[in-house]
C-alpha cells in the first residue's frame, strides 16, 4: 500500500492497528524464572488459592509449564472469597 495522502496514511494505520490487535494474545506466559516461581508456598500464599491457577491440568495462566498447587510466584493474586 502506497501512502501518499493524509487519508491513506490514516487508513493504513487503522489497518495496521487492527491487524496487530487481532493477532496479538491478550497475555503471554512467562518463564518460572521471570516470575520467581518456587515449588513451596510463601507467607501462606500458594497456587491453589491463586486466580491464575488451572486445577484440572496443574497449569497457570501466567507461568509456563506444569506447576505445583503448593507453589508460589510473584504474580500471585488471591482468588476472591466465595459468599
Ligand atoms: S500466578 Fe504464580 S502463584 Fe498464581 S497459580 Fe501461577 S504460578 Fe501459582
Amino acid at each position: 500500500m502506497k501512502v501518499t495522502t493524509r487519508r491513506s496514511f490514516f487508513q493504513y494505520m487503522a489497518i495496521l492497528g487492527l491487524a496487530t490487535f487481532s493477532t496479538t494474545p491478550l497475555y503471554a506466559k512467562g518463564t518460572k524464572v521471570k516470575y520467581l516461581y518456587q515449588d513451596t508456598p510463601k507467607d501462606g500464599k500458594q497456587c491453589s488459592d491463586c486466580m491464575h491457577f488451572i486445577p484440572e491440568t496443574n497449569e497457570c495462566r501466567m507461568v509456563e509449564g506444569s506447576i505445583s498447587p503448593d507453589g508460589w510466584c510473584a504474580a500471585f493474586y488471591k482468588l476472591p472469597e466465595k459468599k
